[in-house]
């Protein structure tokens, strides 16, 4: 990879990709983290359905802190991981109470100290809660990684958030990890690519 042909990959990326904007529904920062926090190992669409009854009944991190658990795990038990998941969340909020009165931090070491929050979680809440140029990896971004070249297979997501970071301009951090997860998630899917008429093919080690 060098920074023109990750340039070059970018621009066909954003003519493929029209609006390209967070699938998951949130309101502000506390939103956002919990959101996240539940997409683990489910879609969007339906992080947005359970969220919509969970907000409604706990607004903020001070009503979930003292939230009971069978009720949360109720709510959320159709994202699977439930159990974990209830006990997670209910962990963040009591924490953000009792360490940041509420507040959601906006420094990456903050956030990753948080109960359930890992490193794509927190750098989604950096640019998306507060438009802080950011890289976040998940399984879309790692696969779109190796495919076009930034990384080897042998790396890990760790290794694919330093080459994104290497070679896209920091201003497009942000805008890139939007067109490579849509991209990922509706064009280059994990077992079916759509490979045939793919604007990509010329930079792509994979090829169907
Ligand atoms: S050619 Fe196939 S595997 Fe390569 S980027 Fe395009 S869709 Fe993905």
């Amino acid at each position: 990879m060098n920074k023109q042909k990750s340039k070059e990959i970018l621009d066909i990326l954003k003519e493929i990709i029209e609006n390209p904007k967070p699938e998951l529904d949130f309101k502000n920062p506390y939103e956002l983290i919990i959101a996240v926090v539940l997409s683990a190992q489910t879609t969007d669409k339906r992080v947005n359905i359970v969220t919509k009854d969970l907000f409604l009944k706990y607004p903020s991190s001070k009503d979930l802190a003292c939230a009971e658990y069978s009720l949360v795990k109720e709510i959320i038990s159709p994202l699977g991981l439930s159990s974990t998941k209830a006990k997670n969340i209910i962990a963040l909020a009591q924490e953000l109470e009792e360490k940041y009165n509420g507040i959601i931090p906006s420094d990456f070491d903050s956030l990753i100290a948080l109960p359930g929050v890992g490193r794509k979680t927190a750098n989604v809440v950096l640019a998306l809660g507060f438009n802080i140029p950011a890289m976040p990896v998940d399984t879309h971004l790692y696969r779109m990684a190796v495919r076009l070249g930034y990384i080897r297979g042998d790396m890990d997501v760790v290794d694919a958030e330093i080459a994104y970071k290497k070679y896209i301009p920091k201003e497009e951090w942000t805008l890139a990890h939007h067109l490579f997860l849509l991209f990922g998630r509706y064009f280059c899917k994990a077992l079916h690519p759509l490979c045939d008429n793919c604007k990509l093919k010329n930079y792509c080690k994979y090829k169907g």
